[in-house]
């Protein structure tokens, strides 16, 4: 999911739709925006579908005014897909006794399940099937005087990965998991403060980065400026390694380092870790290009659009049923024949998930005359589901949970299939002694199947680490 929000700046509502806009590569099922005018209180819109369609009309931006708002676009996990009610789009609203505030939730609460039952038995009344809904049942329980602080309180009692933006009616808060798995950075707006999921939303709006919420940190902003505070006890950055390979932008920056340029640098270390004789280096795009030209600079071999991508489709992966997902690789990619034909092809793809993609984009290559296919992967096998807000699916359908690379090289039906190893991955990511086993520097759990936090409802329906 991408999260926004913005305070201090005239129509707050246009930039957090703007801002979303920017984020929408991070969920495209649904987007909401709430705000705050003294006038008429707090407003609210939730739409299904992207925001160019949802939060561009005057007709729903005249319903949202105020100078503080925030917003989320929504990208289901596992437990609420496929049945996603209006009901489970975000921000969240809850009114207390001090008054009413809303937030945005992105990443997964790994102990929600439980958290909810003991909720539910002792009265509250949940709308939602969203794991992120109970942070709001447990700021209400909450016997803390200011919603900074029964935030906080309800956010001590959760486990998992979060980074929220939450809103008052005067106050802007940003908060960010002890292990900051998730992004979110702080930017300045003129007289204005932004809080955005990645940099690239601050880009769309000309705001200032001025850098990233720390793990485990808390900030609230208001008239007097940026209060932070660390509520929990810090465990060390463990931030979503996955999030260097495919789930932001290239465009963004993180932890300093322009995503783009770490993609780009894994395709390097493939083409140092896989090499191989070819004609052609082509990505599967777009998740595939930036290591695809780190490939082609460091190999040698030319970079060429093999495939072309029809820039009107979403994210395959992202769709959430199976049926639209196998259709989606051929209605989003096409190859090019008169440029393979004939060609001993490397093909570069960010991951292997399910299998899918990789099957299709073999057929379709080699249906085009291509003499040879080499696959050469920007991540390591995925081999482990995700817990923390990146939908990966359950083992079974993992490829590499089931298969060994041989035996994935054949049922895809390729000469060669690489993977980059870890310590490649960590390298590209600006570890130059690549991964720390004793305290790896990311989360890798999709991986290496180690969680840095234990996914406990998980755990109790019989998931065995
Ligand atoms: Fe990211 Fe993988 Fe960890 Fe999930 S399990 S947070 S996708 S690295
Ligand atoms: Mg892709």
């Amino acid at each position: 999911c991408g999260v926004f929000g913005t305070i201090g700046v005239t129509d707050a509502a246009n930039f957090v739709a703007l801002g979303l806009h920017a984020l929408q590569h991070r969920g495209q099922e649904a987007g909401g925006i709430i705000t705050y005018a003294p006038e008429s209180g707090f407003n609210s819109a939730h739409r299904f579908g992207l925001v160019r369609d949802s939060f561009t009309s005057t007709k729903v931006m005249e319903t949202l005014p105020g100078t503080i708002g925030i917003g989320h676009v929504r990208y289901s996990t596992a437990g609420t897909k496929g049945s996603t009610s209006i009901r489970d789009v975000q921000p969240f609203f809850g009114e207390f006794a001090m008054g009413g505030a809303a937030i945005a939730h992105n990443g997964n609460i790994t102990n929600a399940g439980t958290v909810r039952r003991e909720l539910i038995e002792r009265g509250s009344i949940f709308q939602s099937s969203s794991d992120s809904e109970c942070i709001i049942h447990l700021m209400a329980r909450s016997y803390q005087t200011t919603i900074a602080e029964r935030l906080k309180d309800a956010l001590r009692r959760v486990e998992g990965a979060f980074s929220i933006v939450a809103m008052t009616r005067t106050k802007l808060i940003g908060v960010r998991d002890p292990l900051g798995v998730r992004p979110l950075v702080l930017g300045r707006l003129g007289e204005g403060w932004v809080l955005a999921s990645e940099t690239c939303a601050l880009d769309i709006i000309g705001a200032e980065f001025v850098r990233e919420i720390e793990p485990g940190e808390m900030v609230v902003i208001g008239a007097e400026g940026v209060t932070s505070t660390h509520p929990f006890q810090s465990r060390g950055s463990r931030f979503c390694i996955f999030e260097q390979v495919y789930f932001s932008r290239p465009d963004s920056s993180l932890g300093g380092r322009s995503v783009y340029e770490t993609r780009r640098q894994i395709g390097v270390e493939l083409a140092r870790e896989a090499p191989v004789e070819a004609d052609l280096v082509c990505p599967v795009p777009d998740s595939g290009t930036p290591a695809a030209i780190g490939y082609s600079q460091e190999s040698g071999i030319p970079y060429a659009m093999g495939i072309v991508r029809n820039q009107y489709m979403g994210r395959t992966f992202i769709e959430p049923s199976e049926q639209i997902r196998n259709m989606g690789v051929r209605l989003k990619l096409n190859v090019n024949r008169a440029l393979v034909a004939g060609k001993r092809v490397v093909l570069v793809d960010d991951s292997v998930v399910r299998g899918t993609t990789s099957l299709k984009i073999k057929q379709m290559i080699l249906e085009a005359g291509a003499s040879e296919v080499h696959f050469r992967i920007a991540s390591p096998p995925t081999m482990w589901p995700c817990f923390y807000g990146v939908d990966t699916p359950e083992r079974s359908k993992l490829l590499a949970a089931r298969m060994t690379e041989e035996e994935m090289r054949d049922y895809i039906g390729v000469e060669s299939l690489k993977f980059v190893s870890l310590d490649g991955l960590y390298r590209a990511a600006g570890e130059a002694e690549g991964r720390s086993n004793s305290c790896p520097q990311f989360c890798d759990a999709c991986f290496s199947g180690e969680y840095p936090i234990v996914p406990s409802d998980m755990v109790k329906r019989g998931f065995t680490l």
